[in-house]
C-alpha cells in the first residue's frame, strides 16, 4: 500500500500541496504541510511530483 509523507525541514510552506488537496495535507504548528490522510492516489502522486523542494514522498508501506 502507498503511503504519503512529509519530509517536514524540506518544506518551504508555499501551500501549493495543501490548496491542491485539502483533504490530505494541511498545516502544522510551525507553518510547514503535514499530511491528514496519507491514502495516496493520482492526484496526490502529481501534487508529489510538483512541490518545488521534493519534500512529499510516497513510500510504499507492507500492510
Ligand atoms: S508543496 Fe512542498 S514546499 Fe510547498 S507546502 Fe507542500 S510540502 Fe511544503
Amino acid at each position: 500500500m502507498k503511503k504519503v509523507a512529509i519530509i517536514t525541514d524540506n518544506c518551504i510552506s508555499c501551500g501549493l500541496c495543501i490548496n491542491m488537496a485539502e483533504n490530505t495535507f494541511t498545516w502544522d504548528d510551525e507553518g510547514k504541510s503535514k499530511v491528514i490522510n496519507s491514502e495516496v492516489n493520482d492526484e496526490i502522486i502529481n501534487i508529489s511530483s510538483l512541490c518545488p523542494t521534493g519534500a512529499i514522498i510516497i513510500t510504499e508501506e507492507e500492510k
